[in-house]
């Protein structure tokens, strides 16, 4: 036997059970076949909010068209109809002069909230109320009609429950698919700072944020060093840690200590960037101006991306820092010889390019190899670093010492003539000669000596080799003339003699 009811609820059933992108999608489709079915003049869709007595209007069907719609209307005075209506799930009104029948309408949705940093996802109930009007004939409803109207009801539920899950699932997607892209142009930026910028403005961009801010910490997590931020017009801004107002530094200790914080009124997020128990920044983003929410589910997605930016930030500055140590000599922390060679280059560049002077002084220690035969190498390392700290602290800025190898230094000073490098030599010669070493088995206190030879540009040498060559002539002359000296090239070459040999055994190249 045919029945009508099930034919009418599988033609529904047939009819909404798509994939809609959001509820509105849903009502928007479920709401035009009510009014067919039952041939109504205008049918609406409100959301129940239970503590309130409200029932909010958002959409509106009538027989051409459905519109979006927003008004409360208050049911608080009207106890009969509510009770009917919550323990049925229809009630009729009396107070029109036509039928008019609601239908309520429960699904669940997806939630989430935040406890002690951990986020937990659950189902939360959520009301709807139906209304259906049919004024025109006045046709009341049968209870058949009202049988089956509560059965696609249910029907519209199961739909807004699909919906809203699909809905949360979407954008979780787009979102982290967008996070992901950003971190992909992020690794493939060869400066940190360009990737940095990049991404906060994507970030800034696809979330439409008012605002982000990173915060990056110096090297050991204790002090915030800059300051990168994007601005609502996509303006990147640069700042110093030092420039942080007193109260802003306390806001961000107390964030920076506690852990991610989601502030939905304020429309604040504040997310710590940390790799295990290191403090590398934190980022905070929020709408303040435009006071618009940010989205549950944004935060989430941005706490997954934060860590993933921890690490990051992390390895790039690990790498930087690799990089600079490597330019360093372990003992002496002095840079090394191939750091050295670059700056000698790029000054010597310059120095042709505009007519500047340029000194280079070798130094070398005297003795040294006695130094450590007699007080252990120990001592000898002592006596390097000690070296190395006058040379360190007796220079300009400007100035490029390096660890040329063994007991040798080498000293580049751009802008240097020759009297000035020797003004230099002559410091480092007489603070050095002031050095002890610590020894507690010497008899007497053993002084540190060093030796060295000078060469200028242009009048030693036009070239990086010559110059080293030269000086290295001028300290050999010192070294045959009893040490713990230093000399110009110019003014000892005619002590050199270019058939001389010099002694292996006495002066190793490094
Ligand atoms: P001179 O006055 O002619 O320079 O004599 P010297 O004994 O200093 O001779 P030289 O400069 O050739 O000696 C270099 C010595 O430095 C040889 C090597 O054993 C020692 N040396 C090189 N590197 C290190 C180091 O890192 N630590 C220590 N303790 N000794 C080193
Ligand atoms: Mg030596």
């Amino acid at each position: 036997m045919f029945d009508k009811k099930s034919y009418t609820l599988y033609k529904f059933h047939k009819q909404i059970n798509q994939s809609f992108q959001d509820k509105r999608e849903l009502l928007e489709c479920a709401l035009p076949a009510l009014r067919d079915l039952f041939k109504l003049d205008r049918v609406y869709f409100f959301d129940w909010q239970q503590e309130r007595a409200i029932l909010s209007l958002k959409m509106m069907c009538k027989k051409e068209y459905c519109m979006d719609m927003q008004e409360d209307i208050s049911v608080a005075n009207e106890p009969a109809f509510l009770r009917q209506l919550l323990q049925q799930g229809v009630a009729e009104t009396t107070d029109l002069s036509y039928p008019a029948l609601y239908v309520l309408i429960r699904w669940l949705r997806p939630s989430m909230e935040l406890k002690a940093g951990e986020v937990h996802s659950f189902m939360r109930e959520k009301v709807g109320v139906l209304r259906l009007e049919r004024f025109r004939k006045n046709r009341v409803f049968t209870d058949a009609e009202i049988d089956l109207i509560k059965d696609l009801g249910a029907e519209i539920s199961h739909n807004l429950h699909n919906t809203e899950i699909d809905q949360a699932k979407n954008q979780r997607l787009s979102v982290s698919t967008a996070l992901n892209d950003l971190s992909t142009i992020f690794a493939s930026s060869l400066r940190l700072n360009d990737g940095l910028e990049l991404i906060l403005k994507g970030v800034q961009r696809y979330f439409h944020f008012d605002r982000v801010h990173l915060y990056l910490t110096n090297s050991d997590g204790t002090r915030i060093k800059s300051v990168l931020g994007v601005d609502i017009s996509g303006q990147v801004t640069h700042e110093s840690g030092d420039s942080l107002r007193e109260e802003e530094k306390q806001i961000l200790k107390e964030v920076f200590d506690s852990s991610a914080t989601y502030r939905a009124k304020r429309s604040v997020i504040y997310l710590p960037l940390k790799v295990q128990r290191t403090k590398v920044g934190f980022l905070t983003f929020d709408n303040i101006l435009s006071r618009r929410k940010i989205g549950y589910l944004d935060f989430i997605s941005l706490q997954q991306f934060a860590t993933q930016m921890a690490l990051t930030i992390d390895n790039a500055r690990l790498f930087e820092r690799v990089q600079e140590l490597s330019n360093y000599d372990e003992l002496t922390k002095l840079p090394v010889r191939r750091y050295f060679n670059e700056k000698f280059a790029e000054e010597i560049y310059r120095a042709k390019r505009f007519g500047l002077s340029l000194s280079l002084i070798i130094m070398d220690i005297d003795w040294f190899k006695q130094i450590n035969d007699k007080h252990g190498h120990q001592i000898g390392d002592w006596a390097l670093k000690a070296v190395s700290k006058i040379i360190r602290s007796s220079l300009r800025q400007t100035d490029v010492p390096c660890r040329f190898g063994g007991d040798e230094m080498m000293i580049m000073l751009p802008r240097t003539n020759s009297e000035e490098a020797k003004v230099i030599a002559r410091r480092l010669k007489e603070r050095i000669s002031e050095v002890v070493l610590p020894d507690r088995n010497a008899v007497e206190p053993e002084h540190l000596s060093i030796s060295q030879g000078i060469s200028s540009f242009p009048a030693d040498g036009a070239t990086a080799n010559e110059l080293l060559e030269k000086a290295d002539q001028a300290l050999y002359v010192v070294k045959q003339h009893g040490r713990g000296d230093f000399a110009v090239y110019r003014e000892v070459a005619d002590q050199i003699h270019p058939t001389e040999e010099k002694d292996p055994s006495q002066r190793p190249l490094p």
